[in-house]
């Protein structure tokens, strides 16, 4: 007996490893810093899933699930592999390296640079050696680099220095093609030849789905999965094959349009992935250079779809890092009304673009970039929502929220809340450019071209309210002084302010 102990002992010594790596839950690829470094021989993983996080937001079903299954799928991939795997699910982050500590005595602890400030600040606290992130292709050290001496950033610049210094869809020194940009190409409204968009694929739910989503706290709220979204490296992989074959040929024309018809048109819906490692960046771009280059997609949806990557996401990660932690507290106009209840579920509305977008987001967990900027944004902009809130409940909401996301997205360029930093004029407008770019106003019981009246349509109204409440702040910005002007010269001003009054109280009951 005393030798069995003895040898398990030696034999424990002699093979457990002494040093773990702690993956977080948006850091599930094999090759991360960290964990590329690790060896089942040297390292032991941890993950730790917080309650305290998962209660600390009212997190929709189907982001809840996807990380946690997405976690402990890439878990049993990493036990598969050989590592001897901890996944412990504790109160507190802290708490879990702390139980992880006294249990397996490890000597030296390290994990990849976390994405988000807090993150970074606990795992310094709690002496966990940070290994710098390969995450994204532009590490916040390269973005400081970058800004050097700037006074504005701009994403334009920031996106031809790494196209540039990456080398996609670049032919020597010049771009593809000739030009830079092709958004000119890529704002086409929707079409009105009722075709069909590719359908996502879906996963069957299996055992593991099953279990985590009964585990699942009471206040999720939100759709159950539906198999959409891919929770391992091997389904995001297959999903990445399907977007560049089926959707990037598709992409580019109408990626700025809305349809009550189809919640995806032809996005790709590779977001959470990228946000979550199962994707890298690299893997997205040298498809679509691969797919660019052997005449399947035209240039305006390759050169479309790698401005989101290389540009707008790390443009967006990138101003994250150099603005915090200052930045979450921004609030340049003052907005100081609550999210509406009808974001919280706790009213319907009768306007048709707010219906049919939070309906996708109940649905799926998801809207596009003009969804969430110029129907989400734009409304919580003309209203005067504290930044917090809507900062909170998109981070919430969508499958890819994650704080560097929302941020510089909802306080920079939805609610013009840090003042212009990030966007040089806020994205606010009326009913026409929603009519312009959907289908939603045809079905509306509002107007889109009144501005009084009890059919005046919101956004047309309280974005005229809006030009008028904040003239001071807007009047000498070369880019919105006409608008402002136009609302001065409006001879029904005055009637428009009375009704934005009334809008506004209705939207705060619910009653919109
Ligand atoms: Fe939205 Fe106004 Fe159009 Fe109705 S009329 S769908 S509220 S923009």
């Amino acid at each position: 007996m005393i030798e069995v102990v003895a040898g398990e002992q030696k034999r424990s010594k002699r093979m457990s490893p002494r040093s773990t790596v702690w993956v977080l839950g948006d850091q599930l690829n094999r090759n991360l810093a960290a964990l590329q470094l690790a060896d089942p021989s040297t390292h032991k993983v941890l993950f730790v899933q917080s309650q305290a996080k998962l209660e600390s937001k009212t997190w929709h079903r189907q982001r809840a699930h996807l990380v946690i299954t997405s976690m402990r799928r890439f878990a049993a991939e990493l036990e598969a592999e050989g590592f001897e795997v901890d996944y412990r699910i504790a109160r507190t982050l802290g708490d879990g390296l702390a139980d992880h500590r006294g249990e397996h005595q490890p000597e030296h602890i390290s994990a990849t640079e976390p994405a988000s400030w807090s993150g970074r600040e606990l795992l310094l606290q709690h002496g966990v050696e940070l290994v710098r992130t390969n995450q994204f292709l532009c590490h916040p050290d390269e973005f400081e680099a970058w800004v050097g001496s700037r006074k504005s950033l701009k994403m334009e610049d920031f996106y031809r220095w790494q196209r540039r210094r990456l080398g996609y869809l670049m032919d020597g020194e010049e771009p593809a093609e000739g030009k830079w940009n092709f958004d000119s190409e890529n704002r086409e409204r929707p079409p009105k030849d009722g075709r069909s968009w590719p359908e996502p694929v879906r996963n069957e739910l299996d055992s593991l789905d099953r279990a985590v989503l009964a585990d699942l706290p009471s206040t999720c709220w939100g759709a159950e999965p539906d198999g959409t979204w891919a929770t391992s490296r091997a389904e995001a992989i297959s999903r990445l094959r399907f977007a560049i074959d089926e959707i990037l040929p598709r992409f580019g024309p109408h990626e700025d349009a809305m349809l009550s018809t189809s919640w995806h048109l032809a996005h790709t819906l590779l977001s959470p992935y990228l946000n979550l490692g199962l994707l890298h960046p690299t893997e997205v771009c040298d498809e679509i250079e691969i797919a660019y280059r052997a005449g399947l997609v035209p240039i305006a949806s390759a050169e479309g779809l790698l401005r989101q990557i290389i540009g707008w996401r790390e443009f967006v990660w990138g101003c994250y890092w150099h603005w915090m932690p200052s930045y979450r507290g921004r609030n340049e106009l003052a907005a100081n009304r609550p999210l509406p209840p009808v974001f919280l579920g706790k009213a319907s509305t009768q306007m048709r673009c707010v219906e049919s977008t939070l309906g996708a987001v109940h649905d799926h967990g998801y809207a596009h970039h003009i969804q969430r900027l110029m129907i989400l944004g734009n409304l919580c902009l003309l209203a005067g929502v504290r930044p917090g809130e809507l900062v909170e409940w998109m981070w919430a909401s969508f499958v890819d929220g994650a704080e560097w996301v929302m941020l510089p997205n909802v306080l920079g360029m939805a609610l013009y809340a840090d003042g212009g930093l990030m966007a040089t004029k806020p994205y606010a407008s009326g009913g026409a450019y929603i009519d312009k770019m959907s289908d939603y106003c045809k079905d509306c019981v509002y107007d889109r071209k009144k501005r009084t009246g009890e059919d005046a349509c919101p956004f047309t109204t309280l974005y005229w309210d809006f030009l008028a409440r904040h003239e001071d702040k807007f009047a000498r910005n070369p880019r919105v002084a006409q608008q402002v002007r136009a609302a001065h010269r409006l001879s029904d001003l005055d009637e428009v302010r009375g009704r934005a009054v009334q809008v506004l109280l209705r939207l705060d009951r619910g009653e919109l």
